[in-house]
């Protein structure tokens, strides 16, 4: 596995994943508890709108070093070196778009369980059969704005 191209995955799932939760931060349906899923207005926009409205902000607000110490920690590569790879990725998202990050295919059917599933050995790439058979874990979950089958490869 590519550190580099998995660091610029694991940095456009965290701006991806933080895009989605701001929009639910920022629903008033959600903070008046209302419970029809027709006045949610995360509901009402798709992943690319997610972006487009709060990618700026997001990485405005984003610790790319704390983030790079949690990305050598879920992949076990302790040994990279911390300024380069914070520089590159403070680069990676000041130079990306909300577009870039949608379709740039940072994260594929490949990666997505080594981005997404627990942290640690699973992420050994000489070990592909123990990786598949893992219990993946999800960890907060992308919404599809609660459609359900909905798939991101459209
Ligand atoms: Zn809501």
């Amino acid at each position: 596995m590519d550190c580099c191209r998995t660091w610029f995955a694991f940095l456009a799932a965290e701006v991806i994943q933080q895009s989605v939760d701001s929009c639910e931060k920022d629903c008033p349906a959600c903070m008046d508890g209302l419970y029809s899923p027709l006045l949610h207005f995360h509901n009402m926009r798709n992943l690319r709108e997610k972006l487009d409205l709060y990618y700026y902000r997001v990485i405005s607000e984003m610790d790319i070093s704390e983030l790079f110490n949690k990305f050598i920690l879920h992949f076990g590569w302790l040994t990279l070196d911390n300024d380069e790879f914070v520089a590159i990725g403070q680069h990676f998202v000041r130079f990306s778009t909300p577009d870039a990050i949608y379709f740039g295919k940072y994260i594929t059917k490949q990666n997505d369980f080594a981005l997404y599933g627990s942290s640690g050995e699973v992420t050994e790439v000489q070990h592909p059969a123990k990786t598949i058979k893992a219990k993946r874990t999800k960890k907060n979950t992308i919404s599809h704005d609660g459609v359900p089958g909905a798939s991101t490869s459209n």
